[in-house]
C-alpha cells in the first residue's frame, strides 16, 4: 500500500509554502488531480483527505514544490499557484525578444485591441 507522508505545520495544517526556502506547494490527489493549499486543508468546501479509503478525486497521496513554468491551478476552487521561478518560456520572450507574434499578442493582448 502506497504510504502517504505529507509534511504538516506544528499545528497540522498543510502548509502553502516550504519551510526553509518559501516556495509554492502544491497537493495532489490519488487521480492526478491538483489542489491548492486551502483545498487541501479542507477550505472551500473541499473534501481532501489523507484517508486510504477516502475517494480517489479527494485523497492526497503527495506535495510537491512547484518550481518553474505557469501557475498550477487548482481542480477544485481554481485558485492560482504561483511557481517559485515563474515560466521560463514566457521569461525567454519577454527578455530576449524571440516572441512571434501570436506569443506577443497571448502576452500582452492589450497592444492589439483595436
Ligand atoms: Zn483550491
Amino acid at each position: 500500500m502506497f504510504r502517504t507522508i505529507l509534511t504538516r505545520e506544528p499545528d497540522g495544517t498543510l502548509p502553502a509554502f516550504t519551510w526553509p526556502g518559501g516556495y509554492p506547494l502544491y497537493y495532489l490527489c490519488a487521480d492526478g488531480g491538483t489542489l491548492c493549499p486551502a483545498c487541501a486543508n479542507g477550505e472551500n468546501g473541499s473534501e481532501a483527505s489523507e484517508a486510504a479509503d477516502a475517494p480517489a478525486d479527494w485523497r492526497l497521496v503527495a506535495q510537491d514544490v512547484h518550481w518553474e513554468g505557469p501557475p498550477l491551478s487548482c481542480d477544485h476552487c481554481g485558485a492560482a499557484v504561483e511557481s517559485a521561478y515563474g515560466d521560463p518560456d514566457a521569461r525567454r520572450g519577454e527578455t530576449d525578444g524571440t516572441l512571434d507574434e501570436a506569443e506577443r499578442r497571448a502576452l500582452h493582448p492589450e497592444e492589439y485591441e483595436s
